[in-house]
């Protein structure tokens, strides 16, 4: 047995808990020790009982003189336990509820030692329900009292407590067994504790000081892991076989011919992405770019110019989207752009089958049958990639000689995070939105208001003739029959009771494909005016008249989705608004719904995220799959330059120290597609 082995082949208890503790991510006996306290309480402080004093938090040591179970009859409360303590210095009186077991735990004469506050009472001090453990024999140690105790994440039926007890034990049995990767050098350099020591202070500090330092320690060892993972993967990338050049230069007056007819002028970022796009496509090595930008920002144009570059150099190129509305909103958008130029422009997707021949092709998923074959392509576009699992990725790039590839999304993530986590890709945003797109008004609506609130939707529909969405509570993270069914209520009621003058539709995720097209292609005509959907069906819809979101329940949703709803509207020429609904209090004053008011690009909400928030839930991470950090936090952007420093400087020699090797070869960060 060692750390790596799976806790099913450990002793009863294990077994019997490892569903539980998967949970907690916790699989191997190396995984509990990476399991790190969220905060410790502190019983550091020893008392001898003559001395205690009444509000103190202490930790005292004795023998008990007397345990007894008392029967109340009482609901809640139905048996007490009382024992009576001594240290040689005085008695104390401790108190339980609902444990008759300790009885048998505390034995008469036993050595026990305890935590808690004390009380005064009639007749001297008390402490009411303290941590309690026997020492056995001298010299035992404490880990659940008169120290600095870990408090762990916790899940049903596993309390920090029984972590503790495992997380100690393993430290005691296989802690020699602990191999330290990084380099000696490295850490003297930086001054850090070895990783036995670290792991050994994270979970019983000697000190706080000493935890935070452990924890540094712990931080840098993941930063370091996972961009040394994202060099190897860089480095993968580059020796894998060489690609065609897309020429621009040869073909310099069709591009630009082809900028100048659109209908506007490309805003400085595209221009910039473009240039980022042209320089690295023009290369036989294979491009690996992601496009960040806003909804909005116009990340399809720029698409849309390297497949006609690609096109222009006898090249197929291909454009994959997570839903079939995003892929056939893409393929109107290019037809509409590249047909008139000679450019062959076709879409598969699930309910559409693919006929002709094709320069470019959009899809679905469906673009990864075997049934659809390329000649000679060249470019990849996968747009909201994270939607996307690695072996879909892999799967589109084999159906060409590694063709160049550009990944895209709509949730910009904080640029410590990306170069944290895609740290093996090129990275292009676009900062800004198009010049002629006004600011989307938004406000947060009070319940007392949700009647007004209500009226004025009917207003502005009559007199402008727009259209509005209502998004209906965020439930569950993957759409389920029960936000499916809330939609349908909520639709209903809106229906006959508030807006009976109207016309309404349905949208949510278990409408089949076809259906959801239908329902929006009608939107898009005008055949109604308010459209209800569930929360899922966000990614880029495009209905320039629609002018109004309602979001209900507003204070469920993360910042970055809510800034990715609010882009549904603001897209034509009408001034927009976005009402966001909270009936809770919390919501109410929520800063967070407060700073959508006045925020308006998905990098300030980011910002803003990340100081309200704290690190843990760092804005996009969730939409792009990223898991939560362990010991370090995206925030600290200087370990973050320091693990990036050394990763690079150390990576070209990766091979003289096999333990990190081997420790980035089983290191997994790219989540696979829920969908
Ligand atoms: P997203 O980045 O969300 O995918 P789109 O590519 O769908 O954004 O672009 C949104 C809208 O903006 C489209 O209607 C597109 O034609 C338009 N657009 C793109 N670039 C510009 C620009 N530079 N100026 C004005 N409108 C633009
Ligand atoms: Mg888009």
């Amino acid at each position: 047995m060692n750390l790596q082995s799976p806790i099913t082949s450990g002793n009863r208890a294990l077994k019997m808990y490892s569903g539980r503790l998967a949970n907690l991510n916790i699989f191997t006996y190396e995984d509990f020790l990476f399991h790190l306290p969220s905060r410790y309480q502190d019983f550091s402080i020893f008392s001898k009982i003559s001395e205690v004093q009444e509000g103190e938090t202490v930790t005292i040591k004795g023998q008990v003189l007397q345990v007894k179970n008392q029967y109340l009859r009482g609901n809640r409360i139905k048996t007490i336990q009382k024992a009576l303590i001594t240290d040689g210095t005085g008695k104390i009186e401790l108190l339980w509820f609902n444990q008759p077991y300790l009885t048998k735990t505390l034995k008469e004469g036993s050595t026990v030692s305890l935590s808690g506050r004390v009380e005064r009472t009639r007749n001297g001090f008390s402490i009411n329900s303290p941590e309690y453990e026997v020492l056995f024999g001298e010299g035992a140690t404490a880990i659940h009292t008169a120290r600095l105790v870990p408090i762990y994440p916790e899940t049903k039926g596993v309390s920090s407590k029984w972590l503790r007890r495992q997380i100690y034990n393993i430290l005691s049995e296989f802690g020699d067994k602990i191999i330290d990767p990084l380099p000696d050098e490295l850490q003297k350099r930086h001054g850090f504790m070895g990783l036995k020591k670290a792991l050994e202070q994270v979970h019983f500090p000697t000190t706080i000081a000493e935890a935070q330092k452990a924890r540094e320690r712990l931080g840098f060892d993941e930063l370091f892991l996972i961009q040394l993972a994202a060099n190897k993967r860089r480095m993968e990338w580059n020796e894998t076989k060489k690609t065609n050049p897309i020429y621009i230069e040869k073909y310099k007056k069709n591009i630009d011919s082809f900028t100048r007819s659109l209908p506007f002028t490309l805003t400085d970022s595209q221009n910039k992405a473009i240039d980022e796009i042209f320089s690295d496509i023009s290369k036989v090595k294979p491009m690996n770019r992601l496009l960040q930008g806003d909804v909005g920002s116009g990340k399809t144009v720029v698409a849309a110019i390297a497949m006609y570059a690609s096109y222009l150099n006898g090249f197929q190129s291909v454009l994959m989207a997570p839903t079939e509305i995003l892929a056939s909103q893409h393929f109107k958008t290019i037809e509409n752009l590249l047909t008139p130029l000679g450019v062959r422009v076709k879409i598969v997707t699930g309910s559409k089958k693919l006929t002709d021949a094709f320069d470019i092709l959009v899809g679905t998923h469906a673009v990864l049958s075997e049934k659809i074959v390329f000649d000679n392509l060249s470019l990849v576009v996968i747009d909201e990639q994270q939607r996307f699992g690695v072996a879909q990725r892999g799967i589109i790039r084999g159906k060409g000689a590694s063709p160049h590839l550009l990944t895209m999304t709509a949730t910009p993530i904080p640029r410590t995070v990306a170069l944290t986590m895609y740290g093996d890709l090129d990275l292009s945003y676009l900062r800004e939105l198009p010049q002629d797109r006004k600011r989307v008004k938004t406000w947060l609506v009070p319940p007392e208001k949700r009647l007004p609130a209500y009226e004025w939707i009917r207003k502005q529909i009559n007199e402008t003739k727009s259209q509005a969405f209502i998004i209906c509570p965020f439930i569950e993270e993957s759409e389920s029959m029960q936000t499916v069914k809330a939609a349908k209520v909520e639709y209903e009621k809106l229906k006959q009771e508030i807006f009976p003058d109207l016309r309404l539709d349905i949208l949510h995720g278990k409408l089949k494909g076809k259906e959801k097209e239908e329902v929006l292609t009608r939107f898009r005509h005008g055949d109604f005016d308010i459209l209800v959907a569930t929360p899922v069906v966000e990614v880029g819809i495009d209905i320039p008249n629609s002018t109004i979101i309602m979001i209900e329940a507003s204070e469920r949703f993360g910042l970055a989705q809510l800034h990715q709803l609010r882009g549904r509207v603001g897209r034509g020429e009408k001034q927009s608004f976005c009402l966001l609904f909270t009936d809770t209090e919390k919501g109410q004053n929520s800063q967070r719904l407060k700073g959508m008011e006045t925020l308006h690009s998905g990098a300030e909400l980011a910002e803003l995220d990340l100081k309200l928030r704290g690190p843990g839930d760092m804005y996009g991470t969730n939409q792009h799959g990223i898991p939560k950090l362990k010991a370090a936090t995206f925030a600290d952007t200087i370990l973050i330059q320091r693990a990036k420093h050394e990763a690079d400087r150390i990576f070209p020699q990766i091979i003289r120290f096999p333990e990190l090797l081997k420790k980035i070869n089983t290191l997994s960060i790219q989540k696979v597609s829920p969908d």
